[in-house]
């Protein structure tokens, strides 16, 4: 934080403070007792009122009193306001600041996420006389746990013992939390073993979230299992350590046999089950947390905005748009990326601009996730728009941010800028480039045929070119059908990524496409050979809230009848419109007649053939397939968009696709 702003005597601009003064509302004089009252009750979501009830302190001379001026710090620094220098402006004008004011001052830096401050205003404190407190401490422990400051954290730890406060219950756990957080279980586990005084059940879960952190998963069930009572924090630290740590099975099994459950429990299974890519199963137990009545609060919320937009479940996204409306949750800039982004990947990129316009805090991770929602859909000119203007209200873009508009470049074949941004990175921004943004540039080169050029860049990277980097060369060969470059790679590939299905079947697909039939052969053999097996298509569609899934073949669903007739009557009428399948994606080791039968139950046929059935005429059908979209599958939604009159939103796992009356946005590039 800067601390170099201009020192008003009062903290207050000279015209901020008169202005508050003439337009108070306020008596000019107060008992002590009325001016903490109102800094209490009435300064807590109104600067007005706060910058009011500051004049008259001044004016009446309340300021002198440590516990009137560091409660009226304590407003300031309400993270509310989001202004956290003027709180600590109006903290540097009270003289000799007490204990009290000093703790005050160190939770507000908390608070506002200026945990350094916190540990360098130590010194300050000794320095002052003012005698550090129990309540110090857990404020001071908590920031070194954040800042990764081991060298003062165990030193303030000796100071707590000194001090003589080592007994205390908040001080043990911030202690336990803090060493946990450094690696430094032995230390933790001292504090709650051999420190004096009882350790309560917050030191015990403390203990377990710590040992789950350093993925000690045993000790911590041990722990867990030992302890001499448990709360549901006990509970909930085990699920929320078991998910991060990976065993979502595990935190699943505990979280069903919970007596009793509060929203953290909740919490953390719904994370847990999106950070892990499972979706679907977020979104049960989301409905079934509903069923129970518990309101979600905002950080389900974003997790659950996150599932939405992977499944592109946009109508539960809206839902909770709406619920987020209905009960006045801040759009912070969390919660707020989460929603634009949801509304991005689900197909509605003017929903994500509005909500976009509307975070009133926008972080770079904000701008980010609007630049990528505008690269997937192509629409690169905005994206580089919105680049500028964010150097414009200079932000300090990041790695991420160059991916974005490089990969806007790559999608909308804009070389030559998408070259220019990417030298940009290291001469102007002073961001070493890393492998994804080499990635990035291959692909641009790439997408528009230029194979030398970017076999070429690979050779001349500093870095060693990894799996994505030759990825991108040989996706880009099987767009541009050049067999000779893409076999190289194809086999480049297969060496460094023996056990991934998907590089065989981009080999032989480079193969299938120049009809060379032997050696699509001979990519299959292998693959056999090395018990590779391939990831089954599923594709999930969005209809009116629920999420179905369909998969390859699928004849689970329980109208699988009405579906294939469907899906012959949609097959006879593309006919009709010229269609024929293309053979060339099927495997070759089928009869022609299987062939066309199994692209035909690809599972994006299937759902879109569901979702014709479900909606009213002129629906939008909104997919998700979890790999790339097949040649045949691609054009056969062209010509479904054009018959049927439907818009098809797609989005594969390469990028998104717009169909309208029988063209793709990506202009069949993918
Ligand atoms: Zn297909
Ligand atoms: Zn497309």
């Amino acid at each position: 934080m800067s601390t170099t702003t201009t020192n008003f005597p009062s903290g207050l601009k000279p015209e901020e403070l008169s202005a508050a003064g003439q337009n108070s509302t306020l008596p000019s004089k107060l008992s002590h007792k009325k001016v903490l009252d109102i800094l209490n009750n009435k300064c807590s979501h109104s600067l007005q009122h706060l910058k009011q009830a500051h004049a008259i302190i001044l004016r009446t001379g309340h300021f002198q009193d440590h516990y009137v001026s560091g409660t009226l710090v304590k407003c300031y620094a309400n993270p509310h306001f989001n202004d956290f220098a003027l709180a600590v402006r109006v903290f540097r004008q009270i003289p000799s600041p007490n204990v009290f004011v000093w703790n005050i001052l160190l939770k507000g830096c908390l608070e506002n996420n200026e945990p350094q401050m916190a540990v360098s205003s130590y010194k300050s404190i000794l320095v002052f006389n003012s005698r550090p407190n129990k309540f110090t401490y857990p404020s001071l422990l908590k920031a070194c746990a954040i800042t990764g400051s081991v060298e003062e954290g165990t030193q303030f730890h000796a100071h707590v013992v000194k001090h003589g406060l080592s007994g205390d219950g908040h001080i043990k756990s911030a202690g336990i939390q803090m060493y946990s957080s450094f690696g430094l279980v032995k230390e933790a586990r001292k504090i709650l073993d051999d420190g004096d005084g009882e350790s309560d059940v917050i030191c015990w879960n403390a203990m377990i979230d710590g040992y789950l952190k350093c993925g000690l998963v045993e000790v911590a069930r041990e722990v867990f299992e030992s302890m001499p009572e448990k709360n549901i924090g006990s509970w909930n630290a085990m699920i929320r350590g078991l998910a991060k740590c990976g065993m979502i099975d595990s935190a699943r099994k505990l979280f069903d046999d919970m007596s009793e459950r509060d929203e953290i429990s909740w919490s953390a299974i719904i994370d847990g089950y999106v950070k892990e890519g499972c979706f679907k199963e977020a979104l049960e137990v989301f409905n079934e947390m509903q069923k129970q009545n518990i309101r979600p609060r905002k950080y389900i919320l974003s997790s659950m905005l996150t599932a939405c937009a992977n499944l592109g479940a946009l109508d539960l996204g809206r839902w909770i748009h709406s619920y987020m409306e209905r009960n006045f949750i801040q759009m912070e800039s969390v919660l707020g990326t989460a929603l634009l982004d949801m509304y991005a990947k689900c197909g509605r990129l003017d929903t994500a601009w509005e909500v976009f316009e509307n975070i009133p805090v926008k972080e770079v991770f904000t701008w980010n996730a609007m630049i990528g929602g505008l690269a997937i859909h192509g629409q690169a000119d905005e994206a580089i728009k919105l680049f500028t203007k964010m150097n414009r209200e200079k932000l300090k873009p990041n790695d991420i941010t160059f991916i974005g508009v490089l990969n806007a470049c790559a999608h909308a074949g804009m070389v030559d800028k998408g070259l220019a941004l990417f030298h940009s990175v290291k001469e102007v921004y002073g961001i070493e480039p890393e492998i994804e943004h080499y990635g990035c540039v291959v692909d641009l080169l790439g997408r528009a045929g230029l194979l030398e050029e970017a076999e070429k860049f690979i050779g001349s990277m500093t870095v060693e070119p990894n799996a994505a980097i030759w990825g991108a060369l040989a996706n880009a060969c099987r767009i541009h059908r050049n067999v000779e470059l893409g076999e190289k790679v194809g086999w480049i590939l297969l060496d460094m990524e023996p056990q991934n299905s998907g590089r065989y079947a981009l080999l032989s697909n480079i193969y299938a496409r120049a009809e060379r039939w032997d050696d699509v052969a001979r990519v299959r053999k292998l693959m056999k050979e090395r018990g590779i097996k391939t990831i089954p298509g599923s594709t999930m569609i969005d209809l009116g809230g629920a999420v179905h899934e369909f998969k390859m073949g699928d004849g689970s669903h329980p109208e699988t009848k009405e579906i294939h007739s469907m899906l012959k009557s949609i097959m006879e009428k593309m006919r009709m419109e010229g269609y024929s399948p293309k053979i060339s994606q099927v495997p070759f080791d089928i009869d022609e007649e299987e062939k066309e039968t199994a692209l035909s139950l690809h599972s994006e046929k299937i759902a879109i053939a569901f979702g014709l059935l479900r909606t009213e005429p002129g629906t939008t059908l909104r997919v998700v397939k979890n790999l790339r979209v097949c040649e045949d599958c691609h054009s056969a939604f062209k010509l479904i968009s054009q018959i049927y009159s439907r818009d098809i939103i797609m989005r594969d796992r390469a990028r998104y696709h717009h169909f309208r009356n029988g063209v793709c946005s990506c202009k069949d590039f993918w």
